[in-house]
């Protein structure tokens, strides 16, 4: 029998990510991205027509997904609220309940809801998979993730640190233990997430400890366009002194915040070239985001006692040596030494960019979300 074949779809509010992948060998068919979903101009309207685009690229492509052996699909959901923390099989009554959360994460479970209600109108026989990027953070510790608030007013609207990229730092741990030869559960590890998005976590025998996203994907460190940490009273400030809508502000702080709101770029390759011509907007940005890195890698040294691992992964952190070296240039004192010869090759896949002599190894695990998805598919289905 072939091997079974998932259907990974990441929907967001204007774009829609879609990947064939085989969970056993870990092979991605095809794939590809429809973008300006419902924008001004469009061709595609809305996410009904974003996935019958995806379809029609996939078709292109030799996959008639009626007949190329697909055995699931799978949503990725970044929020999943106090009530989903394993990979869910979609029903009515889930899309009702994931319709209730959509408050806590209005810029993304929407769309999310949306992408899973168009795809199994049209593959309805398929069982459909909602996978959770909250969900590796659903027990941290209680002191991890309890916010200093009142605990009624906290209970009663579930305000409490979920923590996001759970499936990416899950996958990226396990991939760095493996690259290691040794068990995970014996191993304290870091993971820095940095995309568009970015996040870390710290990892002790394979339960996560802390992360730096909170109850939405807005905490922690600074990112391509929101602002990560930044002290609260700023927003009633705002509002009274700015007179600025709590909507305007909200959307302030995550789409034209961070090294965005800072340097006008959100693009690392971009800013790189910006800093280069001297630019000092794009200097600061940078400085800001470095600065914002380190102070979460000391914190989760602190943490976590005792740290084996340090893992970099996606866009930025498998792609930006610069950045890797900023983050933990001068820790020799930490047990952290980078190799700067190894760091700054160009490379792809799992490597070590840390001396041999380091007492922490330093990784690039490039992260693979899909496949960590399409697995998580095959374990509730089969
Ligand atoms: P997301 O999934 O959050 O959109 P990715 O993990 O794809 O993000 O990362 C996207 C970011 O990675 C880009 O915005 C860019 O800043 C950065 N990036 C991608 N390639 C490179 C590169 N070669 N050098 C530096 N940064 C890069």
């Amino acid at each position: 029998m072939s091997d079974p074949t998932v259907l990974v779809i990441n929907s967001g509010s204007s774009s829609l990510k879609y990947q064939l992948v085989q969970p056993n060998s870990g092979a991605s068919l095809a794939d590809g991205l429809v973008e300006q979903i419902g924008e001004p101009g469009s061709k595609v309207p809305d996410h009904d027509a974003a996935l019958r685009s995806a379809f029609e690229h996939l078709a292109s492509e030799g996959f008639d997904l009626k007949t190329c052996g697909l055995v699931a699909v799978g949503h990725r959901v970044v929020h999943g609220g106090q009530s989903f923390y394993t990979p869910t099989i979609v029903d009515d009554a889930v899309i009702a309940k994931l319709k209730e959360l959509a408050p806590l994460a209005p810029l993304h479970n929407p769309p999310a809801i949306s992408g899973i209600e168009v795809a199994r109108k049209m593959l309805p026989d398929l069982p459909h998979v909602a996978v959770f990027d909250t969900a590796f953070f659903h027990d941290l510790p209680a002191a991890a993730a309890t916010y200093a608030i009142d605990r009624e007013l906290a209970e009663k609207w579930r305000i409490r640190r979920y923590g996001f990229h759970g499936t990416s730092h899950e996958y990226v741990s396990a991939q760095a233990a493996e690259f290691l030869g040794r068990p995970l559960v014996e191993l304290n590890q870091i993971v820095l997430h940095l995309g568009n998005g970015a996040s870390a976590a710290a990892i002790a025998k394979g339960r996560p400890v802390d992360t730096s996203m909170g109850l939405t994907p807005l905490e922690g460190l600074v990112m391509g366009t929101r602002s990560g940490d930044i002290d609260p009273g700023t927003v009633g400030y705002l509002c009274r002194a700015a007179q600025m809508t709590i909507d305007d502000i909200e959307s302030m702080l995550n789409h034209h915040a961070g090294v965005l709101g800072l340097a006008g770029v959100n693009d690392f390759r971009r800013l790189r070239e910006m800093i280069e011509s001297g630019d000092s907007s794009a200097q600061l940005a940078y400085d800001v985001f470095i600065h914002r890195l380190r102070k979460y890698v000391g914190a989760y040294l602190a943490v976590l006692g005792r740290t084996d691992v340090i893992s970099f992964t996606a866009g930025i952190g498998e792609n930006d040596a610069s950045v890797r070296r900023d983050a933990l240039s001068g820790l020799g004192a930490l047990g952290i030494e980078i190799d700067d010869q190894r760091n700054s090759q160009s490379m792809t896949g799992a490597r070590r960019i840390s001396t041999d002599r380091s007492p922490v190894a330093v990784l690039v695990i490039p992260t693979n979300e899909e496949l960590a998805i399409a697995r998580d598919c095959l374990s509730v289905t089969t």
